[in-house]
């Protein structure tokens, strides 16, 4: 475990000499101290990716160039992936087999940018069709300057991998600032790029607290683009500090998202993705399917089932052998999430099984899986994220009436529907207000498809090729190819 910040290809102890203690959430001990940075180790990062972009060369590289550099982190993190996985299972408590998977992914996504760099050589520019034949013109793709980017803790490398990797294959360099509760991996991410001989500066990872670490990175006039992941009410703030010197910006936040299920479903699968969509990490996930709508059909049947299966799922730390649901990630995490179920309780919910620590555990962030049912329309429970396993299900009895309150949120990252008939489901698919949609299916997420979110979800897209053009500009190249003299007067025609 690291003890330095990683900044222009050196691991340098934080300036002030401020470390915060790391704790495993399955066993609430202290099991490091990790580098707090402050704004003056910011500021050396900023400087050092400035001088990597401006003097250095790195966007200089051809795409193929730089794909090798981004291939060889992709073999790094695959080198050691079993113990990054570990790593990540006393950082965040995920069970393990998820977290191999999330490192896994992490790899997978640093190949998947080296391919799309590769083909930044092959599509270098696009003419343009003037209506003036006096010139010619083309749009090129530039890479737009030095990224900081600001990620949060419930997929720790795997959010790193979704930021650096598109950035650095755009030619970008980058400062990271994992979240204070989980930042060992995204250290060892820095010593993955050293052995990969990354040139200096190109990535940078300043590890620290959000209001110091993370704030001097919004508001460093060094920094062209702002990319974060995390809550509403600091993309919020992300997204005002951008705004005083126009940095670029994409945000991905929150949600609240829908999951109908028709009563032509079969209840066993439904059960099955309807738990995947709300346990899998805990919880903790941006995209988990919290709101389940079930049509009244087969709610009874349905709730019964999914009542029963929740109650089977082994809980305990992560590192255990067929353990599918971990600790929350921290004391404060765990109390707000049961804050937000006796908040529920309050407003007149049911509390059809969880909503407590399972029997005999006295140590670890632990909390059963819960399912409400009653749950006003008007209430939090109902309105807001919860960030942990906790659902709210509901009977509906119209498709319109499934639409109306699936979109009925300030939010739409996510939406999912199961149905057997494939027309009304694609017409539900349709209809929802969400960036991310599944059909038969919650959260399957793959490299090479747009994420994110509509409405206060989020702005911009990660992964694909969207995920790379959030880090590249447009230039717009005009040639005049005329023989006629050309005069002042002589205005090109300018068509709107
Ligand atoms: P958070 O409090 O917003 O923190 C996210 C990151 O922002 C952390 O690195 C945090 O640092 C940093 N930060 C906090 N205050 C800051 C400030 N003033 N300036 C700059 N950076 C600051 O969110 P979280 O509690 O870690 O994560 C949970 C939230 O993230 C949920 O709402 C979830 O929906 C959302 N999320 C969304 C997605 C998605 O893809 N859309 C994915 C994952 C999570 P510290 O940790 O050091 O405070
Ligand atoms: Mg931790």
């Amino acid at each position: 475990m690291r003890t330095e910040l990683y900044i222009d290809g050196r691991w340098v102890k934080p300036a002030q000499g401020r470390t915060f203690a790391v704790i495993n959430p399955a066993t609430e001990e202290v099991i490091h101290h990790a580098p707090a940075a402050t704004a003056e180790d910011v500021d050396a990062a900023v400087k050092a990716a400035r001088r990597a972009f401006d003097k250095d060369g790195w966007p200089k590289l051809s795409g193929s160039q730089r794909a090798v550099y981004l291939r060889a982190i992709a073999n790094g993190i695959r080198a050691r992936q079993a113990e990054i996985a570990r790593l990540e299972v006393i950082d965040n408590g995920k069970p393990f087999p998820e977290a191999d998977w999330d490192i896994a992914d992490a790899a997978g996504c640093f190949d998947f940018y080296a391919d799309l760099a590769v083909q930044l050589d092959n599509n270098p520019e696009e003419p343009i069709a003037l209506a003036d034949g006096r010139f010619t013109s083309k749009a090129v793709k530039e890479p737009l300057g030095v990224a900081g980017a600001i990620i949060p803790w419930n997929y720790p490398l795997l959010m790193a991998a979704w930021k650096v990797a598109p950035a650095l294959a755009a030619g970008c360099t980058i400062v990271l600032k994992p979240a204070e509760l989980t930042s060992l991996t995204a250290l060892e991410l820095g010593a993955i790029a050293e052995e990969a001989k990354l040139p200096p500066g190109v990535l940078n990872i300043v590890t620290g607290a959000g209001s110091v670490a993370g704030q001097a990175i919004i508001d460093h006039p060094g920094i062209d683009k702002l990319a974060f992941t995390g809550s509403g009410p600091v993309g919020s703030k992300i997204m005002a500090a951008a705004a005083r010197d126009i940095k670029r910006v994409s945000l991905e936040l929150g949600g609240k998202s829908p999951f109908v299920v028709f009563d032509d479903a079969d209840i066993g699968e439904a059960v099955e993705w309807i738990m995947f969509g709300i346990f899998w990490n805990q919880g903790q996930v941006c995209s988990a399917t919290s709101r389940v709508l079930v049509q009244e059909g087969i709610y009874d049947r349905l709730l019964a089932r999914l009542v029963e299966e929740a109650g089977k799922i082994k809980i305990g730390n992560g590192l255990d052998e067929g353990v599918l649901l971990g600790p929350l990630v921290s004391k404060r995490q765990y109390e707000q999430v049961v804050a937000a179920i006796e908040a529920g309780r309050s407003a007149g919910a049911t509390v059809a099984c969880g909503g407590k620590p399972p029997e005999g555990v006295d140590k670890g962030y632990y909390l059963e899986p819960t399912i409400l049912t009653d749950v006003p329309l008007d209430s939090d429970a109902w309105r807001e994220e919860i960030f942990g396993p906790v659902v709210c299900v509901r009977p509906f009895s119209t498709e319109e009436e499934a639409i109306a309150l699936a979109n009925d949120s300030r939010f739409g990252l996510a939406a999912a529907v199961m149905s057997k008939d494939d027309v009304r489901a694609e017409r539900v698919a349709a209809a929802f207000r969400a960036g991310i949609v599944w059909i038969n299916c919650s959260q399957p997420t793959f490299t090479e498809a747009p994420w994110g979110g509509y409405k206060e979800s989020g702005i911009g897209r990660e992964l694909g090729r969207w995920g790379l053009e959030n880090y590249l500009e447009t230039k717009q190249i005009t040639k005049y190819v005329s023989e006629d003299p050309w005069g002042w007067y002589v205005k090109p025609v300018v068509r709107a």
